[in-house]
């Protein structure tokens, strides 16, 4: 097997192709793409056994040239130094692309998670915030962490509650982290909003009839047949909410292996098949795949890589079946297999774009704890009697009265996970055909992927270049 080009040096061949095609000084390039700071701790957790383990961690601030920087904490023995670098550097250009004011920055945990107890794993992430606070790597206007592969809303919760106890007098340090349980101030439609956004993605993609026309597809969701790598929350829901837009899931996998079926995975179904038995496998009326990795070969339209990355690489690139390629996950397609499938006319929507659905919502849910309130509460009963009296008044004009739940249903004021939508929704229309429009201006001779490192490159040097460097 070749090896494989380090994953932070594949971010930077993706952002070297795309910075030929800007006017940059390479002075500024090379400031744009360099990792800031870079935070190795170690440091000893006691087990529940007694015994005790040393424990390696990381936390990359790749660009300050907005603060606070942003990016999640992952939790997985996979973590490394050029891990944390790479994903820090793709939050980086991804803020950039979906207009969140925010520099990029990774943290991960080199641990198994399943090895460890909740006590123990309470500990871990105390700790890791507890070394974070010494060195000045976390905070509501510094670095704000979020939930990544192997986190979730637990781990965001202990990381609050440790930041709050450190820090007792600062009145925002709800915003010092996102991802949390909507009791600790976090935001309706956080935890759904990267599979969301994946869904308001491809739905853009395909609103295209000319594009569609291009790649032999059928314009809309409806009909598109997508299999899908991973089955945590982003997998998970991105699956969810496409086939409620009418897509057929033909192919699941996870990590113990995968399902197919050519008729249609009931995604509901495979999620509680799995709480039932402890895995997606012999999920009824389904063929088992050993290798998870089968999955990625399926027959299909689009396929969707939602678990980690280098998953798409030389080795099977050739074998990908799919005419579009929805980078769910970060980084899953290496530079070498991207070469190959765009050559080959397969469209792949990049990650830095395609993800970007989480940390849209997290700068939602950082702008809610600085406001101290929850989105909609001050507007949402007025907005229902605005819309109230204008119903009656139709009512009057056109003397038909509507039903209750007619009325109901239109005079509706947006709860927070309406505006939270409406706002996704937005932010993921408005980047893809900025990037769309990047790749019309260059005559449609670069990918989706180049396109956006270009729009992201751009917006970056602006804000260096009007900043000014700081002697
Ligand atoms: N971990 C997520 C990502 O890779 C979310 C980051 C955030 O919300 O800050 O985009």
């Amino acid at each position: 097997m070749a090896t494989m080009i380090p994953f932070f040096e594949q971010v930077n061949l993706n952002f070297d192709k795309a910075a030929q095609f800007t006017k940059h000084s390479d002075g500024l390039l090379q400031q744009i793409k360099i990792c800031n700071s870079v935070y190795h701790m170690t440091f000893p957790i006691k087990k529940d056994d007694g015994t005790i383990e040393t424990i390696h961690a990381w936390r990359a601030e790749h660009s300050h040239h907005k603060l606070p920087t942003k990016g999640g904490i992952r939790y997985s023995t996979l973590v490394n130094e050029d891990e944390v670098m790479a994903l820090a550097a793709l939050m980086t250009y991804k803020c950039a692309i979906v207009d969140v004011p925010f520099g990029g920055a990774k943290g991960g945990v080199q641990i198994d998670r399943k090895q460890y107890s909740p006590s123990e794993l309470e500990r871990i992430t105390r700790r890791y915030t507890y070394e974070l606070i010494q060195k000045n790597f976390i905070g509501p206007g510094i670095d704000v962490p979020a939930p990544d592969f192997g986190t979730g809303e637990r781990e965001m919760a202990w990381i609050l509650d440790t930041y709050k106890t450190m820090t007792p007098e600062k009145l925002d340090v709800a915003a010092c982290v996102t991802g949390k349980p909507i009791a600790e101030e976090g935001v309706h439609g956080r935890q759904e909003a990267t599979g969301q956004g994946v869904y308001f993605g491809l739905q853009e993609v395909c609103r295209s009839a000319e594009d569609m026309k291009s790649l032999g597809l059928q314009p809309g969701l409806a009909g598109q047949s997508i299999a899908v790598q991973g089955f945590g929350n982003v997998g998970y829901h991105a699956a969810k909410f496409l086939q409620e837009g009418g897509a057929l899931i033909v192919g699941i996998a996870e990590q113990t292996g995968a399902i197919h079926n050519p008729k249609g995975l009931d995604v509901e179904k495979v999620f509680s098949h799995r709480n039932e038995t402890g895995s997606i496998l012999n999920f009824p009326g389904a063929i088992t795949l050993q290798n998870p990795a089968d999955v990625l070969e399926l027959e299909c339209d689009i396929l969707i890589p939602a678990a980690l990355e280098n998953q798409i690489t030389h080795e099977n690139a050739d074998r990908i079946k799919a005419k579009i390629i929805a980078e769910a996950a970060n980084g899953p397609t290496t530079f070498e297999a991207n070469e190959s499938l765009s050559k080959r006319g397969v469209m792949i929507i990049p990650d830095t774009y395609l993800n970007a659905g989480g940390v849209t919502v997290s700068y939602f849910e950082w702008l809610r704890n600085l406001s101290h309130v929850r989105f909609g509460r001050l507007g949402k009963r007025f907005e229902e009697s605005v819309h109230t009296n204008m119903l009656k008044v139709i009512e009057k004009i056109t003397g038909k009265e509507l039903t209750q739940a007619e009325m109901q249903q239109l005079a509706h004021g947006p709860d927070e996970v309406d505006l939270v939508n409406s706002g996704l929704e937005d932010t993921m229309i408005v980047a893809y055909n900025q990037i769309r429009e990047t790749q019309k201006q260059n005559r449609e001779e670069i990918d989706l992927r180049t396109a956006a490192f270009i729009n992201a490159i751009n917006i970056i040097a602006t804000s260096y270049m009007e900043l000014g460097i700081f002697p």
